[in-house]
């Protein structure tokens, strides 16, 4: 029996994607080898890696002048690694800060460059993204960091800022894969795996060509990206696995129709729990409405009492993982690509029948 999984990360998988990976586990395509026993460099797994990355160019649309690369790490160790490979020849870099992971991506960087803080949300609490016309742009910097969606705030741009010829580093590490972006927009976007794609342990870093080279030379090799592109993310040994799960997701989001079909289903399932969360005062949302999270929901309940009480009901009825981050409290809803749509109707029915015994 499956339960849903509101977890934030590591999170939900696609069941068909698990069913794969269990039918190959002991023997895949008839090599006799788990994909995990493969050398890197053998003609098995090359194949299943230029599959990877041939699937996602496909899903994303991504333009012929941008490498995909399949690095290690997590989003927060390229938190240190952005300012040492796009530095070179600048001081400093803008970066907007929008909640926690903005925060963590400000810190790191601060070790390397002058952090240039060109616009918050903290005068609100984090709870909405900043317009553009309050940005303090350096027309200088390196580039311009943003998180494009706070998994813990609940906040996600619906937009993309223009930056001139300053480019974009954008941490879309908790909603990549669900929506359609236009790439070219961007100079870098980068994640880990564990949100939407696949295992923990795979990090995505997808950068346009004309940015490889600017690294500092104190840029460890393996987190090099003109190093990695031009080994085509093998210098060293890459996240086997988790390629190869990654894959089978981007498998599965073709057959679902790919990105835009998606998207789709997400605005849906956002929609549902938040028609709710809109008619009710007995659960709070602190979000603008401009600026909801598709894929990552907080909301609390006026009486924080009850939160024991509606975390173990929740856990009764088959639905985890529903427990707010720390540094927010109340709950979290994460509905990722994987979550169906009947995990959020059973949560949405959970909740009205939560206020009619307690409202
Ligand atoms: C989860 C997350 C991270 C951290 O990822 P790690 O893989 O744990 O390093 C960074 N940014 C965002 C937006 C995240 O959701």
């Amino acid at each position: 029996m499956r339960i849903f999984n509101f977890s934030a990360g590591p999170a939900v998988l696609p069941e068909p994607v698990l069913r794969r990976a269990a039918d190959e586990m002991l023997d895949w395509h008839g090599s006799g080898m788990s994909v995990m026993e493969m050398s890197h460099r053998g003609r098995e797994f090359i194949s299943i890696a230029e599959k990877t990355e041939a699937d996602l160019r496909q899903l994303l649309n991504i333009p012929p002048g941008y490498r995909v690369l399949f690095l290690q790490g997590g989003a927060m160790a390229e938190n240190a690694f952005i300012p040492m490979n796009l530095l070179d020849g600048r001081t400093g870099a803008d970066y907007v800060n929008t909640g926690e992971w903005s925060k963590k991506s400000i810190k790191e960087a601060g070790k390397y460059c002058t952090v240039n803080v060109a616009a918050s949300s903290e005068d609100r609490n984090f709870t909405y993204v900043p317009p553009q016309q309050d940005w303090q742009l350096d027309p200088d910097a390196a580039y311009v960091h943003i998180c494009t969606n706070e998994t813990i705030g609940g906040v996600e741009y619906h937009w993309v800022p223009d930056t001139g010829a300053v480019p974009i580093v954008a941490d879309m590490s908790s909603h990549i894969l669900s929506r359609v972006i236009d790439v070219s927009r961007y100079g870098v976007i980068y994640g880990g795996a564990q949100k939407n794609i696949g295992p923990a342990g795979l990090t995505l870093v997808i950068v346009r060509d004309e940015l490889l080279g600017r690294a500092l030379p104190i840029t460890p090799s393996a987190f090099n990206w003109k190093e990695q592109a031009a080994a085509g993310s093998m210098l060293n040994t890459p996240a086997t696995y988790g390629i190869y799960i990654a894959g089978l997701v981007f498998e599965w989001l073709l057959e679902q129709g790919g990105v835009a079909a998606i998207e789709q289903h997400n605005i849906a399932k956002a929609a549902l729990l938040y028609d709710y969360l809109d008619t009710t005062r007995f659960f709070v949302n602190p979000v603008a409405r401009s600026d909801r999270s598709r894929m990552n929901i907080p909301f609390h309940l006026h009486d924080p009492k009850l939160d024991a009480d509606f975390l173990r009901g929740a856990e009764n009825n088959g639905m985890v993982q529903l427990k707010g981050h720390r540094v927010v409290g109340g709950m979290r809803a994460s509905i990722y690509n994987a979550m169906p749509m009947e995990g959020v109707r059973a949560l949405v029915s959970y909740m009205q029948e939560f206020e009619r015994a307690h409202g």
